[in-house]
C-alpha cells in the first residue's frame, strides 16, 4: 500500500530547499511578543511587519483588560456549541454591537474567520443554487463554496464584466446565485471595484457577499470596509468579516439586513458543529470595535504609515503589486531573489511575509508587508532602511558579487 503522506512529496521537496538556505518562512517563531509591533525573533528584536494587525490593538489596555475580565468571569474556555451547549451573554453583546457597526439587523458570530466564510457560504447556498466567485479568493471561500454543494462559476478577478457575460450565460440555472467577492484581495493587497460589482448584482438580481477580512475597520467612514468607503454599503446582502485582523482577536462574523438571517443558526454546520469563541476572544473583540468607533484616528494613522512606505519602497525602486494600501505586496524577479531578500530582512531584524507559488500565481514571488497604525515613525524609518539595504544586497547578486552571502 502506498504511504498516505506519499501525495505531499513535491511540497516536502520544495518545503526543504527552502530549509536550505535559511530559516523556515513557514514557521517563524515569534519567541516573545513585545508590543504589536516588535518581537524577539531568532534571538534578534525585529519589527513585526507581515502579521495584518492593521489597527495594532492587541497590546492595547482596554483589550487586554476586557479578555483578562472576560477569562475569570467566564473561564478559559466555551467546551462546546451555542445549539448544543449554550450562548453566552458575551456572544450576544458581541453580535448586537457587531450588527450596529455593520449597520445590519443581525449579526452570528463564528469561531474563526476561516469558519465565517465556510458557515455563511455553505449556510446560504445549497445544490440547486449558483455561486460565482472572484478567481483569487481565499481558500475559505473555496472551501466554503466546494461545502455547499452548489454549482460554482469563477469569473476574471476584479472583472465586473466578465462576472455580468457569466451571469448573463446562466440563463434560467441556479435557484438563488450568490456573487462573492473580497474588499481588498489578502496576497496582492488590491481593491475590488466594488461599486461596479454592485451595479451588476442589481442587473441580475444576484445576492453579494463581502468578505472584508483586511479592509474592516480599515476602510470606510465607518470602518464597515471596501463596500462602504464605495458607498455602496446597501447593496452587500451579506457581510463576513474577521476577528483576527483589525479586531486583534481570533474569530469571524457573518452580518445581514435578511428578516431571515438567523435561520443559519440552526442550519450552518461550522456555526452549529463548532465550540463557540472563547470569552477572552469576544471580549477582546468587542473592546477593540469600540476602540475603533471611539478613535477613528487610528484608521488615518494606518494610511498615513502605508502611504509613507509605499512611497519610500517605490522610490527605492521596488515593483509593488497594488496601488497604495496597508497590503504592500513586493513583486521581485524570481524566487532566489524573493528568498534572499526575505531572508536577509529577518537578519536586518524586519519581519514580512513570504509569498511563493503555490500560494501565488505561477510566476509571482512576493515580499508581502503589512502596515500597522501601532507602526512609529521610528519603526516606519528603520523598516524602510532596511529595505535600503535589502534592495542594495539584491543589486550585488545581481552583479555576481557573493560577498553580500558573507554578511556585508
Ligand atoms: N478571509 C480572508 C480574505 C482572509 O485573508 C482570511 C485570513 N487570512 C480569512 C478569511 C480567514 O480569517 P481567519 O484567519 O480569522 O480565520
Amino acid at each position: 500500500m502506498t504511504d498516505i503522506l506519499d501525495k505531499y512529496a513535491p511540497i516536502a521537496s520544495r518545503h526543504d530547499q527552502l530549509l536550505e538556505v535559511g530559516p523556515d518562512p513557514l514557521g517563524v517563531c515569534l519567541e516573545e511578543i513585545y508590543s504589536a509591533t516588535e518581537a524577539r525573533v531568532n534571538g534578534r528584536r525585529t519589527i513585526l511587519a507581515g502579521t495584518n494587525n492593521y489597527m495594532g490593538v492587541t497590546f492595547e489596555p482596554d483589550c487586554l483588560e476586557a479578555a483578562e475580565a472576560a477569562v475569570r468571569a467566564h473561564g478559559t474556555g466555551t467546551t462546546g456549541s451555542r445549539i448544543a451547549n449554550g450562548t453566552y451573554g458575551a456572544h450576544l453583546a458581541l453580535e448586537q454591537a457587531l450588527a450596529r457597526f455593520m449597520g445590519r439587523e443581525k449579526a452570528i458570530v463564528f469561531s474563526t474567520g476561516y469558519q465565517a466564510n465556510l458557515g455563511m457560504i455553505a449556510g446560504l447556498a445549497g445544490p440547486k443554487d449558483v455561486i460565482l466567485l472572484d478567481a483569487d479568493s481565499h481558500s475559505s471561500i473555496y472551501d466554503g463554496c466546494r461545502l455547499s454543494g452548489a454549482t460554482l462559476v469563477r469569473f476574471r478577478h476584479n472583472d465586473p464584466a466578465d462576472l455580468d457575460k457569466r451571469l448573463a450565460r446562466l440563463g434560467d440555472e441556479g435557484e438563488s446565485r450568490l456573487i462573492i467577492i473580497e474588499g481588498i484581495y489578502s496576497m496582492l493587497g488590491d481593491r475590488a471595484p466594488v461599486a461596479e460589482f454592485a451595479e451588476v448584482k442589481r442587473k441580475h438580481g444576484a445576492y453579494l457577499l463581502v468578505d472584508e477580512a483586511h479592509s474592516l475597520g480599515v476602510m470606510g467612514p465607518n470602518g464597515r470596509g471596501a463596500a462602504e468607503a464605495e458607498g455602496v454599503d446597501e447593496d452587500v446582502d451579506f457581510y463576513v468579516g474577521t476577528f483576527s485582523k483589525s479586531l486583534g482577536s481570533i474569530g469571524g462574523f457573518g452580518a445581514s439586513n435578511h428578516p431571515r438571517f438567523d435561520v443559519l443558526r440552526v442550519c450552518s454546520r461550522p456555526y452549529m458543529f463548532t465550540a463557540s469563541p472563547s470569552p477572552a476572544n469576544v471580549a477582546a473583540a468587542l473592546a477593540a470595535l469600540k476602540l475603533l468607533e471611539r478613535d477613528p484616528g487610528r484608521r488615518d494613522r494606518l494610511w498615513n504609515n502605508a502611504q509613507a512606505i509605499y512611497d519610500r519602497l517605490t522610490r527605492i525602486g521596488f515593483e509593488i503589486c497594488a496601488p497604495m494600501s496597508p497590503i504592500i505586496a513586493i513583486r521581485l524577479p524570481d524566487e532566489r531573489s524573493a528568498v534572499f531578500a526575505w531572508n536577509r530582512l529577518l537578519e536586518h531584524g524586519v519581519y514580512v511575509n513570504l509569498a511563493l507559488p503555490p500560494g501565488t500565481p505561477a510566476g509571482v514571488y512576493l515580499l508581502r508587508c503589512s502596515v500597522s497604525a501601532a507602526h512609529t515613525p521610528e519603526q516606519v524609518e528603520a523598516f524602510c532602511h532596511r529595505f535600503e539595504l535589502v534592495a542594495r544586497e539584491l543589486a550585488a547578486m545581481d552583479s555576481g558579487e557573493t560577498a553580500v552571502a558573507a554578511g556585508a
